[in-house]
């Protein structure tokens, strides 16, 4: 009797773990199609677009760090979901990481890194996840990455800020963590060609990020990362090459430069990168979305800044990646990709948002433009314990199950056919973007 107690409360100890994974709410009349086509969406090996996969001591994993700033319900590490990830992935036995739950998980991972060592350990993670391929948003690559599993995207914000960014780092805390690692960032490209200080001309600095974007393009960079929004408005003008130069020859030796004159100088070397990227054949990527910290400017980010750049004739050989989905301004996104060199990625939608509210996002772009709309996770190594493996399961977790509503609920509105709705999957879920970077 005792026994069968023990047994029942385990039985309920197990299921109230798996089911601390939220999951999207169907609607009645799609909830059938939603159970038919879940099975079959979980069988689609993953591209995903966006993440930034290492090791939680890894400085490399990202050039603008997130400071400490408010954080939405989900992303807290109090979340439940967190557990249910980790015992997917790991067999975790607890509800929650604290204290030696956390330190199980650690060491359940060291164990696995011996057994998978070298770069097999993430082989295997994204082999357990279902993802064939993965964008690593990184400062570089690491070893302990299989490059035929993982494509490097670099940073390349930090070739518009090659001044005395004295004045910017002094704006707030957020910018006084930013700053100093552009600059860090820009003397590691001018050293990796042989430079120790900018070039003594406009045309020597035009020629010397040409020349860098190439060369990080030949050490494996797929495609060229812009987080310009964490330090500046997305709104960029069309200055003149003379405007541009005589600012460059007034500071590059010295001398702040006025919030105008750095602006106008940041605009022309922007519009050059994503020049240069489209004739390198490099897709753009750029941060359209809320992001982290204080100070982060929302209205800055709104993607409707970028019309001017994404709609000009000049760069219709530029592919674009629309990070984050532009939200909360997603309803004007996918509008912009429109444009046939425009496409939009949904990483960290899916983890700000629960999977009810990221199913009604999917299902709007996908009535819109659904060859147009990639998966993304923003997977990032949160903590020791919480790791980029925990938070790519919750991203592929989310996306795969928002999906299948997204589709059950656009079949059973008769929007679609059933038989449209599997393609439409594996475009959003792999094709799409695998076929940007063939
Ligand atoms: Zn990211």
């Amino acid at each position: 009797m005792r026994n069968r107690v023990v047994a029942a409360l385990l039985t309920l100890c197990s299921a109230a773990v798996l089911e601390s994974q939220s999951r999207p709410l169907v609607a009645p009349a799609a909830a059938a199609i939603y159970a038919r086509l879940l099975p079959q969406i979980e069988t689609i090996k993953l591209f995903d677009h966006h993440a930034h996969p290492a090791l939680p001591d890894d400085a490399d994993v990202d050039i603008a760090p997130p400071p400490p700033g408010g954080t939405p319900l989900r992303m807290r590490d109090d979340n439940p979901e967190t557990s249910a990830a980790a015992r997917a992935l790991f067999g975790f036995p607890f509800a929650d990481m604290k204290g030696a739950h956390g330190q199980w998980l650690v060491d359940k991972k060291s164990a696995l890194k011996k057994q998978y060592a070298g770069a097999k350990y993430f082989d295997e993670m994204l082999d357990r996840l279902g993802i064939e391929t993965s964008m690593a948003n990184r400062v570089a690559m690491a070893p302990y990455l299989d490059p035929a599993r993982f494509k490097w995207v670099f940073f390349v914000d930090c070739y518009m800020f090659p001044f005395d960014n004295s004045a910017l780092a002094a704006k707030n805390t957020d910018e006084a963590v930013y700053m100093p690692l552009q600059t860090k960032l820009r003397r590691q490209y001018e050293q990796a060609l042989g430079l120790d200080a900018p070039p003594a001309t406009f045309d020597g600095y035009l020629s010397f990020v040409s020349r860098s974007l190439a060369a990080n393009q030949a050490r494996g960079g797929a495609a060229v990362k812009f987080e310009a929004a964490y330090f500046r408005s997305l709104s960029f003008d069309d200055p003149s090459r003379e405007a541009a130069a005589a600012i460059y020859d007034e500071y590059r030796r010295g001398g702040v430069p006025s919030a105008d004159e750095y602006k106008t100088f940041q605009d022309f070397i922007f519009r050059h990168i994503v020049s240069e990227a489209g004739r390198l054949r490099l897709p753009v990527h750029i941060h359209t979305s809320v992001g982290g910290g204080d100070y982060f400017n929302l209205r800055g980010v709104n993607v409707l800044n970028l019309e001017n750049v994404l709609r000009d004739p000049r760069y219709a050989t530029t592919t674009f990646v629309l990070i984050h989905g532009g939200y909360p301004f997603d309803r004007e996104a996918i509008l912009l990709a429109f444009m046939k060199n425009v496409y939009l990625d949904s990483s960290a939608t899916e983890l700000i948002l629960y999977p009810t509210e990221f199913k009604n996002v999917l299902k709007h772009w996908l009535e819109t433009f659904p060859a147009k709309v990639t998966f993304g996770t923003d997977a990032y190594p949160y903590n020791a314990a919480l790791g980029v493996e925990e938070v790519y399961w919750m991203g592929v977790h989310t996306s795969r199950t928002a999906l299948a509503a997204a589709l059950a609920e656009m079949i059973a509105a008769r929007e679609i056919t059933e038989q449209q709705a599997l393609p439409m999957a594996r475009a959003y879920l792999h094709d799409t973007a695998a076929a940007l970077y063939k």
